[in-house]
């Protein structure tokens, strides 16, 4: 019998490595059975690399396009055939619709902003926000706080008054500080704009109690509003909240994911598309990433999957930790795309609170963002519907999501059955974190667990935190600048 000759792969620093010929013709013959995406051609099957960024989101080409600046060799390992992860866009019939849910670009972290502005430079429309609440037939101003002339007399009243009570209350010190998210907003706004807007409309978004849900990601990211504010927006002096927002961006053309393009150019070569990661494993100094066919070696890895894939990528994971992990609570989006002939409000986005209107929580207009993102003489909607993993929307057929999007449409007299021209389904399996009240006890017995198989979580699944766009390239360009460049 032959000797089988094993081939050196590169010398390592550490260790040295050998493969067998036939195992590296098989997996070449798998990757280029199987590998071929002709947006994004792969690189070669690198069986050794020096840093894997697992995920190609968002946070991952981010990550990615810092590292590369820098000269650290990477590579970008994505699911899905094309990256982008929640800021994926769609252009179909004319029409393009992000598939994440509508996404528009702004931040109050002024470099990371202008970082988002220069990626899509010489393809920016600046919009003016235009939002609205849809309340009892109206189109209240947003933020809720703000739009308070536009309520029927009574409700104006009631927010008002309570909204004064509350501020007494609060400056007085006679109500204890609020004990979950509930409390914090009847703390925060008064019992009229709670029960108005604020407790329906979050209830319908979270899908979950607000009394369970903790509220501190909401200190400071929702100010308690000014009372010269509250008082000038009920008698009918414009008022204006978030402001940080008030004036956003959108890409012309392309929707959001022209950002993901730019931001991921200079590593285009250096993302592999179609690779599921399904085990990681330490191996001396380096780890072993396998998507079930194929082991990709890497000295570092860098993780921006949802921290629940991740974790089911390890071995001998404690109990505790799987637990801990299972308890996380996150929503899911349906997101309900519908091209019509002809024209929409001018309303950048939607928040629909009312449980009689259907299960849509919010509705943009992604034809007023960009005139480009639809046909001449058509306009573009954007229903958006969260729900828990596994409940009755999660089974609903594309079909009857679409008929239920359409009749609210309707009912709210937004469009008419006969001006569609093409409607089209998208679900992303994780969409919100839910900080719910045991958040923080099971995502610190989770990162201390992390923290210890050496492998750095970066992005909103992977922290498990509400991040905004702005927010995964914050926290992408504050890793780079303290990880350690390769030798
Ligand atoms: C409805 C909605 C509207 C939003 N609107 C805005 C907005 O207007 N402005 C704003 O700034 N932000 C907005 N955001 C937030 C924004 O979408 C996120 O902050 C950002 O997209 C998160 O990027 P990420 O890379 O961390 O995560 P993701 O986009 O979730 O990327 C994770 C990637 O990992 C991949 N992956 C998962 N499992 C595996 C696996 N096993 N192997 C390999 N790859 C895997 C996924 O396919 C995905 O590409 C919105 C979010 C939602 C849900």
């Amino acid at each position: 019998m032959t000797q089988r000759k094993p081939v050196r792969l590169g010398a390592r620093r550490d260790h040295d490595r050998v493969v067998y010929p036939e195992v590296i013709f098989f997996l070449c013959d798998l990757f280029l059975k199987t590998k071929v995406n002709p947006n994004y051609p792969s690189p070669p099957t690198y069986f050794r690399v020096t840093t894997a960024i697992l995920g190609g989101g968002l946070s991952g080409l981010t990550l990615a396009r810092l590292l590369h600046e820098r000269g650290d060799d990477v590579i970008v390992l994505e699911a899905e055939q094309n990256p982008g992860g929640l800021c994926r866009s769609i252009q179909e019939d004319g029409f393009t619709f992000d598939i994440g849910g509508s996404h528009i670009i702004f931040s109050r972290d002024a470099e990371v902003l202008a970082f988002m502005r220069r990626m899509i430079a010489g393809n920016e429309e600046r919009n003016n926000r235009n939002t609205r609440i849809f309340y009892k037939n109206r189109y209240v101003k947003y933020p809720f706080e703000n739009g308070l002339a536009d309520l029927p007399p009574d409700d104006r009243f009631f927010c008002i008054n309570e909204f004064v009570k509350a501020q007494i209350a609060f400056e007085t010190g006679s109500v204890p500080h609020p004990s979950n998210f509930r409390e914090w907003i009847y703390f925060t706004f008064g019992k009229g704009i709670a029960d108005c807007y604020m407790v329906p409309y979050n209830e319908k978004i979270w899908k979950y109690p607000t009394d369970r849900m903790s509220h501190h990601w909401v200190e400071g990211r929702v100010p308690r509003p000014p009372i010269e504010d509250v008082i000038k927006s009920a008698i009918g002096i414009p008022t204006e909240g978030y402001t940080h927002q008030s004036v956003f961006s959108y890409p012309a053309q392309g929707g959001i994911e022209a950002l993901i393009h730019a931001i991921g150019a200079p590593v285009k070569g250096r993302i592999r598309t179609g690779f599921c990661v399904r085990s990681i494993k330490k191996s001396g100094n380096c780890f072993l990433i396998s998507d079930g066919t194929e082991i990709i070696e890497a000295d570092r890895c860098i993780c921006t999957l949802p921290v629940q894939h991740f974790i089911a990528c390890l071995d001998n994971v404690p109990a505790t930790v799987q637990q801990a992990c299972r308890a996380l609570v996150y929503n899911s989006l349906v997101c309900v795309a519908v091209g019509i002939r002809g024209n929409v409000p001018d309303i950048s986005w939607l928040y629909v609170p009312e449980l009689s209107l259907g299960r849509t929580n919010r509705i943009s207009f992604p034809s007023n963002y960009s005139s480009q993102t639809a046909p001449e003489g058509c306009s573009s909607v954007l229903a958006e519907i969260t729900h828990q993993p596994g409940d009755e929307v999660s089974v609903m057929t594309d079909a009857e999501l679409s008929e239920h999007v359409t009749v609210m449409l309707e009912k709210m007299g937004l469009i008419s059955r006969d001006s569609v021209i093409m409607t089209r389904i998208w679900r992303q399996p994780f969409a919100y974190v839910v900080y719910d009240l045991e958040y923080q006890k099971n995502i610190d017995i989770i990162r201390n667990y992390c923290s210890t198989v050496g492998i750095p979580l970066v992005g909103r699944f992977a922290r498990f935190e509400y991040l905004n766009m702005d927010g995964c390239i914050r926290s992408a360009m504050d890793f780079v600048s303290m990880y350690p460049r390769t030798p």
